[in-house]
């Protein structure tokens, strides 16, 4: 048995990776390690409770010594590395915790991993030798693009928010890791998720939430600022494929070439609410899209040339925007009317 540690796992996308990982290598047991913070819920992990191929730790990365204990109890031999503080406008108002957990949590983890698998730099210990560290980030990293142009891997970094700004820099730290102590390290760089269990603060979340409770769906500015979705199976199956086989000290980016403008995504989640839950008064969800003040230093748009992880790892995404958003809203409609059926019991 494989022991790999997963950190963030009770967040949005460990929770999808999770399940997703277990069932797909029945050798491999995975410790989850997680802060449980307001963006953790065990509730997301309920599938893989009792799996004896599943442990989880309620506790910090931050905390070197619970680090080293869970390394040395579990003999761990990979890292797969989510945690994180993620939402960018919790940075702007509260940019600390962004700079503890991601810059200072990543290089605790990747400093105790080096230490528990090499001898000296480039030389692993024999039963380590293929232990690897992966880091999960984010195209925010790259900035803000224009109308036109994709981020690539060379892209240059220019983060603009304190949450890109903390990810680049866990992953420098991570980059020089490789290149200072030979250690095997894989980065991927993100775009936009949505899908199940995502946290309620969310854009989509956001949109479904408001709408069925009848009251404004905020929109920044004039709903223009266009992201890259990407359904979070999607990004799992793309983790998954880059932590097996990708080259160490190579960056990998994934995203599934569908840029969609805010406005759009509001629009199209109201009309499938139209036809799935429709509104007892006979209007329309769309009427209740209110645009409110732009966020701070908003980056107008991303887009991810995914070629490399296609041709190099044969990632492909199995959703488009529409079937993933179809799947998505599924999943909370019913979540919804779950909750809502327990209120009135
Ligand atoms: P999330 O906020 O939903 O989950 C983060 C998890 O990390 C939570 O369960 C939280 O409790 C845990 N955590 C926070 N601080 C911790 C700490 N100090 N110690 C241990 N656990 C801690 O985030 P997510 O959307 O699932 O994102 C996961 C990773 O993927 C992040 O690194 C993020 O930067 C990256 N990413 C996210 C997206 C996206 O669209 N959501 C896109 C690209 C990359």
């Amino acid at each position: 048995m494989t022991h790999i540690l997963v950190t963030g796992g009770a967040g949005f996308i460990g929770s999808n990776f999770v399940p997703y990982f277990l069932e797909a290598n029945p050798d491999i047991h995975l410790v989850n390690i997680d802060l449980l913070t307001y963006a953790g819920n065990l509730d997301n992990l309920k599938e893989v409770e009792g799996n004896d191929r599943y442990t989880f730790i309620k506790g910090d990365i931050c905390d070197r010594k619970l680090i080293e204990d869970i390394f040395e109890k579990y003999d761990i031999t990979g890292v797969i590395h989510f945690a994180a503080e993620s939402h960018v406008d919790n940075s702007i108002s509260n940019p600390d915790a962004f700079m503890q957990t991601n810059i200072l949590g990543t290089f605790n983890l990747i400093d105790v991993a080096k230490n528990r698998w090499m001898v000296s730099p480039g030389v692993y210990k024999e039963a380590y030798k293929d232990s690897r560290f992966h880091h999960v980030s984010t195209d925010e990293v790259y900035g803000t693009l224009g109308k036109k142009g994709l981020f690539v891997e060379t892209t240059p970094y220019a983060p603009n928010s304190p949450y890109s700004a903390s990810k680049a820099s866990s992953d420098f730290i991570v980059r020089s890791y490789h290149h200072t102590y030979g250690m095997n390290v894989v980065t991927t760089n993100c775009s936009n998720n949505y899908g199940p269990k995502q946290h309620d603060e969310k854009l989509i979340p956001t949109i479904i939430r408001k709408a069925l409770s009848g009251e404004a769906i905020p929109i920044y500015g004039d709903g223009s600022n266009i992201r890259d979705w990407l359904y979070v199976l999607d990004h799992c199956k793309g983790i998954a494929l880059a932590y097996e086989n990708g080259v160490s000290g190579e960056t990998y980016n994934i995203g599934g070439r569908n840029e969609r403008n805010n406005l759009y995504i509001a629009q199209t989640v109201c009309e499938l609410l139209d036809q799935k839950h429709p509104k007892t008064d006979g209007t329309s969800y769309k009427e209740l899209i209110a645009y409110v003040k732009d966020r701070a230093g908003h980056d107008f748009r991303y887009a991810i040339d995914a070629s490399k992880i296609e041709n190099n790892l044969k990632w492909k995404a199995d959703e488009n925007f529409e079937s993933g958003i179809d799947k998505t809203i599924d999943w909370y409609l019913n979540k919804f009317i779950q909750n809502k059926t327990k209120s009135l019991a």
